[in-house]
C-alpha cells in the first residue's frame, strides 16, 4: 500500500467471523453490516451468486444448479474459498474510502493455526493492511461489558450457530476454556429428528429454526406452553400436512444437545482455580450469543451450576462489540496486531 493511503479514509474494521453471522464494525460508525454467513454458489461455474440474507433464503430452496452453503458451519472453516469470498464482499460492502483499513477478527478458538492463516490471509486480499484475530469470547467478554482487565475471574458463554465457547476470564486473558460443537445448529438438528420420528413430518433448517425460536425453550416456565402450526412434508403420504406444535415437545426435544452444554460449563467450572471460582460466584455467568436467546436457557445454567446466570444485553453483538472496543484502545490494539505479525 502507498505511504498516502495511510491518511485518507481508511476506517479500522472489527468482524464477527461467526459461523451463523458474520458482523462488521467500523471505526466511528459502529456496527455497519450484519448477514447471516451463507454463500450460494453456482455449481457449474463455481462462482458466487449471492451472500448473507439473500443466499440464506435460498437454503433448502435451490435446485439443480445452485448450492447455498455455511463456510464456517461446524466452527471450523468446511468450505475455505467460499469463506474467503465472503469474507471479502462483506468486508467491501462495509468499506469505504479508498485507504486499506486495520481488521481485527474474532474467530471460533477451536481453529487450527492453518484456519488462523487461511482468515487472516483472506482479510488481507479483501484490502486489509494489518489483520488481529481474537479469541471470540475474550471479544464477547469485552462487547458484554464485562471487567476483563480487573484481577476477577469472570466466565462468559458465548453460543453460537456451531460453537459454544465456555471460557474464564481474568486480567485481559483467558485463564481456561472449553470449545464444543454443539450449539444453535444441533438445538435446531434436533427439532427437525424429533418431527421426523414423532409426528412423521419432514421440515428444512429454516422452519426448525423458527420453531426453536418461537416455541423452544430450555427451562420449563409458570406461563402456558406456547403452541404452533407447522408446515411440512409427511412421511407416509409425501404431501403436504400442518401439525399443532407444543412447547414443551420442543424443550423435550433438544434436551441431548442442551446437556452436551450443561456439560462442557461444568467441566469448566471443575477446573477453574479456586480463587477465580469465588469471583464467578460472586458476579455470576454472562451469556452471549445467539443461542442466549434461547428462553429460559439461563434459569437451566443457573439451576445446573448453582450460579446465578446473565444473558448479555444484545447476545448478538457482543462478539462485534467487543471488536469495536478492541479499535478504540490503542495500546490493545497495537499488542494485538503486533503478535499476530504484520
Ligand atoms: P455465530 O457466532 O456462530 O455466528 P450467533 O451468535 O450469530 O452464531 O447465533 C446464531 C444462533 O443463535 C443460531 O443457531 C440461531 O438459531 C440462534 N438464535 C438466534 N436467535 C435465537 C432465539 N431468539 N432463540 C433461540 N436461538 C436463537
Ligand atoms: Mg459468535
Amino acid at each position: 500500500m502507498g505511504f498516502w493511503n495511510r491518511f485518507v479514509g481508511s476506517r479500522d474494521m472489527g468482524i464477527d467471523l461467526g459461523t451463523a453471522n458474520t458482523l462488521v464494525y467500523v471505526s466511528g460508525k459502529g456496527i455497519v453490516l450484519e448477514e447471516p454467513s451463507v454463500v450460494a454458489i453456482d455449481r457449474e461455474t463455481k462462482l458466487p451468486l449471492a451472500f448473507g440474507e439473500e443466499a440464506k433464503k435460498m437454503i433448502g430452496r435451490t435446485s439443480g444448479n445452485i448450492v447455498a452453503l455455511r463456510p464456517l458451519r461446524d466452527g471450523v472453516i468446511a468450505d475455505f474459498e467460499s469463506a474467503r469470498m465472503m469474507l471479502e464482499e462483506f468486508i467491501n460492502r462495509a468499506h469505504e474510502g479508498s485507504g486499506s483499513p486495520r481488521m481485527i477478527i474474532g474467530i471460533p478458538t477451536g481453529i487450527t493455526e492453518v484456519e488462523r492463516r487461511a482468515v487472516k490471509n483472506a482479510a488481507r486480499e479483501a484490502g486489509a493492511r494489518e489483520v488481529g484475530l481474537i479469541d471470540e469470547p475474550i471479544a464477547a467478554a469485552l462487547g458484554a461489558g464485562l471487567p476483563v482487565t480487573e484481577a476477577t475471574g469472570n466466565m462468559i458463554i458465548d453460543i453460537g450457530g456451531g460453537t459454544t465457547e465456555v471460557a474464564v476470564l481474568s486480567l485481559q486473558g483467558k485463564v481456561l476454556s472449553e470449545s464444543v460443537r454443539v450449539a444453535g445448529d444441533e438445538l435446531t438438528e434436533s427439532i427437525i429428528q424429533y418431527m421426523k420420528k414423532v409426528h412423521n413430518l419432514v421440515v428444512g433448517e429454516r422452519t426448525a429454526e423458527n420453531i426453536k425460536i418461537k416455541l423452544g425453550s430450555a427451562y420449563p416456565s409458570e406461563d402456558e406452553e406456547p403452541v404452533m402450526d407447522v408446515r411440512g412434508l409427511h412421511l407416509m403420504s409425501g404431501l403436504p400436512r400442518t401439525i399443532s406444535i407444543k412447547g414443551n415437545e420442543i424443550r423435550e426435544s433438544m434436551s441431548d444437545p442442551l446437556s452436551v452444554i450443561i456439560a462442557a460449563v461444568k467441566r469448566t467450572l471443575e477446573h477453574t482455580p479456586p480463587e477465580l471460582a469465588a469471583d464467578i460466584i460472586d458476579r455470576g455467568i454472562m451469556l452471549a450469543g445467539g443461542g442466549a436467546l434461547l428462553r429460559g436457557l439461563d434459569t437451566l445454567i443457573a439451576h445446573e451450576t448453582g450460579i446465578v446466570t446473565h444473558v448479555a444485553e444484545d447476545p448478538l453483538r457482543c462478539v462485534v462489540k467487543g471488536t469495536g472496543e478492541i479499535l478504540k484502545n490503542p495500546k490493545i490494539l497495537e499488542r494485538i496486531l503486533e503478535r499476530d505479525g504484520r
